[in-house]
């Protein structure tokens, strides 16, 4: 390593959030130091931000992360194993992209973000994961997936139709959580990698704040709308997660 590119410790790409898992880190989930319930997935069609352009893309791919500290609010996405003195506490197993990424030097994580990722399929057979779980994982993407998500979004000022069926699917997206855990046992800290993080957080991309009523029922709030920069399938290079805040008020759209 040279001098120019070393590592200051400093502790602030861990603030930006975790790494992205790549084929290299599979010993690393074999061999227990990182765990389900330390990932988090973001899954295809989620809008990130690309930092190697400063633009709000959709993902083309899902990646899987190293997840923020359960608990963590939404947009907080400090990498768990940062420890309260800005140490890496799997420092001398720490994944791949963690190795390659220098502060003033992202070259190293560009040229390897795209190669060899592990998805969730991937991970689960890693790990041999019964199918039932492979299975509950394609089942709640071919009904929550982001893809349907941004052609309703695309509607929602015009069409009441559209605005119903998008609380339909946050509404979807919570229950097939709930009964996950309740009748397959899946404990909570592991659904933001079966998953992907709550549309009931994540519909903030579209421009819309999810707010659960008392009686349990779902309101949609109109936020500010993100700006998409650059909607075309091309990968981004360098990711980080989307920092969508919500607006102080708006208007109740459903
Ligand atoms: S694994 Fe360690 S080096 Fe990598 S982002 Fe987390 S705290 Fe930082």
């Amino acid at each position: 390593m040279s001098q120019e590119h070393q590592c200051r410790k400093c502790g602030t790409c861990c603030r930006k959030g975790g790494p992205a898992l790549h084929r290299q880190d599979a010993p690393l989930l074999t061999s227990g130091v990182l765990q389900l319930q330390d990932l988090c997935t973001l899954r295809s069609g989620e809008l990130v931000r690309d930092a190697s352009n400063d633009a709000v893309v959709p993902l083309p791919e899902e990646i899987v992360k190293i997840a923020a500290p359960f608990g963590s609010r939404p947009d907080d996405w400090t990498c768990r194993f940062l420890t309260e003195d800005s140490r890496c506490f799997i420092h001398e197993t720490s994944p791949a992209e963690c190795r390659a990424l220098f502060c003033d030097d992202p070259r190293g994580l560009i040229e390897m973000h795209d190669e060899d990722r592990l998805d969730r399929r991937a991970i689960l057979e890693l790990l041999r994961a019964p199918a039932w779980l492979t299975d509950s994982v394609e089942a709640h993407e071919s009904r929550c997936n982001y893809a349907a998500l941004i052609e309703l979004a695309s509607h929602l000022e015009k069409h009441e139709a559209a605005r119903r069926a998008l609380v339909e699917v946050v509404e979807y997206d919570r229950a097939f959580r709930e009964i996950m855990m309740e009748k397959g046992g899946v404990r909570p800290e592991m659904l933001d990698f079966l998953f992907g993080r709550p549309l009931m957080h994540t519909v903030i991309m579209f421009g819309i704040d999810a707010r659960t009523n008392a009686d349990g029922s779902i309101t949609l709030v109109q936020t500010t709308r993100a700006t998409i920069s650059r909607p075309e399938q091309e990968a981004p290079r360098l990711i980080l997660p989307s920092d969508f805040q919500k607006a102080p008020s708006g208007k109740i759209i459903i």
